[in-house]
């Protein structure tokens, strides 16, 4: 069971809290997608998950395992970045294989894992190249491309399109789906954007001020959202 549970999860900054609470289920494949108003706790609810932020209370199993004070490397999760956070100076297949080296594992597992994640996105044509010499869209595959190739439990994105325009976000978006049902792996996906939200999950949790509003399918929260604010983020008008 590769899933993610949050049981009472509070964060606090000193006196002040910023997420008061969160209950969340996330079965295993599921492609869960966490939206909201800027500041409404998305991100800081991602990096507890990813072990990025300690977790103030509550409880925090992955893949059946209490993980509250597990380090971030032991957690089998990957994230992804808005600001994709490549290494510039090493070209892409390097970037892709950074994560697998650290790992020791061996030159031939490196190098056919990166010939195969290249392939599913895309990227084999543009092993050779740094970051600095790709398209917006390229990068963001690579940063996808060194999250995959670490075969994770769970994928965490945190905005991963917001850097991108609007056409490519639309491909990306595509691409992410696609991606999602071929690998299968438990996904976590932090975005303010309504449709990026109703377009790639499988369930929405609509956050509001550190909260869960309502968390359902995206028809269920189209048709049936539980309070105005649901209502005015992402279902039909009241
Ligand atoms: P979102 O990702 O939904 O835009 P965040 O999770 O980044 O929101 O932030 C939630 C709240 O926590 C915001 O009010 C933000 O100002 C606050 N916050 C985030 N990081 C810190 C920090 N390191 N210290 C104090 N407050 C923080
Ligand atoms: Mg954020």
């Amino acid at each position: 069971m590769s899933g993610v549970s949050l049981k009472g999860i509070v964060k606090a900054y000193g006196a002040l809290q910023v997420v008061h609470g969160i209950d969340l289920e996330v079965q295993e494949k599921e492609f869960v997608v966490l939206v909201g108003p800027s500041g409404c706790g998305k991100s800081t609810t991602l990096r507890m998950i990813a072990g990025l932020e300690e977790i103030s209370d509550g409880d925090l199993t992955i893949d059946g395992r209490h993980v509250n004070r597990v380090a971030p490397k032991d957690r089998d999760v990957a994230m992804v970045f808005q600001n994709y956070a490549l290494y510039p100076h090493l070209n892409v297949a390097d970037n892709i294989a950074f994560g697998l080296r650290i790992r020791k594992e061996s030159k031939e597992t490196i190098a056919s894992s990166v010939e195969e994640v290249g392939g599913i996105l895309g990227l084999t044509p543009y092993l050779e190249r740094r970051p600095a010499d790709l398209s917006g869209g390229q990068r963001q595959r690579v940063a996808m491309g060194r999250a995959i190739v670490r075969r994770p439990k769970v994928f965490l994105f945190d905005e991963p399109l917001s850097n991108l325009d609007a056409k490519l976000r639309t491909q990306m978006r595509a691409e992410i789906k696609r991606l999602h049902k071929r690998l299968g792996v438990t996904s976590i996906y932090v975005t303010h954007d309504q449709v990026e939200a109703m377009t790639l999950a499988d369930r929405i949790v609509v956050m509001h001020d550190g909260r869960i509003e309502q968390i359902g399918s995206p028809m269920e929260l189209f048709l049936n959202p539980v309070n105005t604010f649901v209502a005015g983020f992402l279902g039909s008008p009241p």
